[in-house]
């Protein structure tokens, strides 16, 4: 069995090739080998000895993820499905903007939270990925991507954890993924760039915050414990209150001065007036409240889900109620819309045509992928 290198951080490659007898500094030769060059043949890593590159290919290999489909939006937005193997698959989606250029990655294979809006949730949980599937990902894309354009600088630059999973459920393999990203001898990313999404794990919001501050976004999706708990069963575990504060706390640690709120917007659910005000009440509590701008997202409905997408008017309601009190509020946009891609959506038997486990794969933006529903390709303002 070789090594994965996509599974070491800079740290942890060192240490690694100090194993192989090999001094710490070839590490980052080799990082950035892989890393800004996107070699995975050591035979082309010309800087390095021959018997380097020996040891190298006899005990290491760079492991990309196989790809099974790929679909591209008239207004440039890529999705990928990889396949993580044992029947499980997970999705990736490039978002290219006038002045940025966003990857949206996954962490886990299904999702154990079981958030009743969300097709993963609904699925179940499969399984975590590890930092070297979680890294494949921004490694396929920038480098694929880089070779198609004929491109030699860097082309992402902004990476979102907002694809499968809970990224903060598979804490261990998350934050060596976000150092390589981070790493300037990896992808260069600006904290205030990368940005986590978590349903609210309160515990690791705090680890977060002492081991690698990015810019976080919050799921919050109700404005009362009663309606969070019922549409995110993390809430019993870690009511609002609690959430909060790990906010505040975040504050101190993070990248930029704000938390995002996501807010998925469910008609005659949680998307009245009244929502809105009381929203707006605990945004703005004097113990509870934190800095903050909202992210407003139409749900993407899926079968069996019981749940159906607010209007767009009573989208435009609720966010006045925010922004006339002086809370930055945006609706987010779907891209994607012409190859079905939105996140949430599951429709038809995905089994039927990829072959792959429906149970262990759907999710939100793999349904997309697969379906041609569309995956609310993810962007979170700057
Ligand atoms: N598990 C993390 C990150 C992945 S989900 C989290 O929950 O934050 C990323 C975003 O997609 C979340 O804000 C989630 O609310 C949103 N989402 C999930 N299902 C959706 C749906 N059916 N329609 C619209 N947004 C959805
Ligand atoms: Fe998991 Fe996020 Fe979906 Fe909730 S919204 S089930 S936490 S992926």
């Amino acid at each position: 069995m070789t090594v994965n290198l996509l599974d070491f951080d800079l740290e942890g490659l060192a240490a690694w090739c100090e194993t192989l007898g090999e001094k710490r500094f070839r590490a980052t030769q080799l990082f950035r080998w892989i890393h800004q060059r996107g070699a995975s043949d050591f035979e082309s890593m010309t800087d390095l000895a021959q018997a380097l590159r020996s040891k190298l290919s006899a005990n290491a290999s760079v492991k990309a993820l196989s790809v099974v489909s790929e679909h591209t939006s008239a207004d440039g937005t890529i999705k990928w499905l990889f396949d993580v193997g044992g029947g499980n698959a997970v999705e990736t989606v490039f978002i290219p903007e006038d002045d940025r250029a966003t990857l949206c990655i996954s962490s886990q294979a299904g999702c154990a939270v079981g958030c009743r809006f969300c097709s993963t949730g609904a699925q179940g949980f499969s399984r975590n990925l590890s930092t070297g599937e979680i890294v494949a990902q921004l490694w396929y894309a920038e480098h694929e991507l880089k070779r198609r354009m004929g491109r030699t600088e860097r082309l992402i630059s902004n990476v979102v954890m907002m694809g499968m999973g809970e990224p903060l459920q598979n804490y261990q393999a998350l934050v060596p993924a976000l150092r390589v990203m981070l790493d300037d001898h990896g992808y260069g990313l600006s904290r205030r760039r990368l940005t986590v999404s978590t349903s609210g794990v309160v515990p690791m919001i705090d680890r977060l915050g002492q081991d690698c501050p990015v810019a976080l976004a919050v799921s919050l999706h109700a404005s009362n414990d009663t309606l969070r708990t019922d549409l995110v069963p993390l809430n019993r575990k870690h009511p609002l209150p609690e959430l909060m504060r790990a906010c505040q706390r975040y504050l101190a640690h993070a990248p930029r001065d704000f938390v995002t709120f996501e807010y998925c917007m469910l008609d005659g659910v949680n998307d009245s007036p009244s929502h809105a005000r009381e929203l707006l009440s605990l945004l703005q509590d004097v113990e509870l409240g934190v800095a903050c701008k909202v992210n407003l997202i139409p749900f993407n409905p899926f079968p069996q889900s019981g749940l159906v997408r607010s209007p767009a008017a009573r989208v435009q309601a609720f966010a006045e109620v925010l922004q006339d009190a002086g809370i930055v509020t945006t609706t987010r946009k779907t891209r994607g819309d012409d190859i079905d891609a939105a996140c949430g959506q599951l429709a038809g038997d995905v089994q039927d045509r990829t072959g792959i486990n429906r149970r262990r794969v759907l999710h939100k933006p793999i349904m997309m992928a697969l379906t041609g529903a569309s995956a609310g390709a993810t962007k979170v303002e700057d």
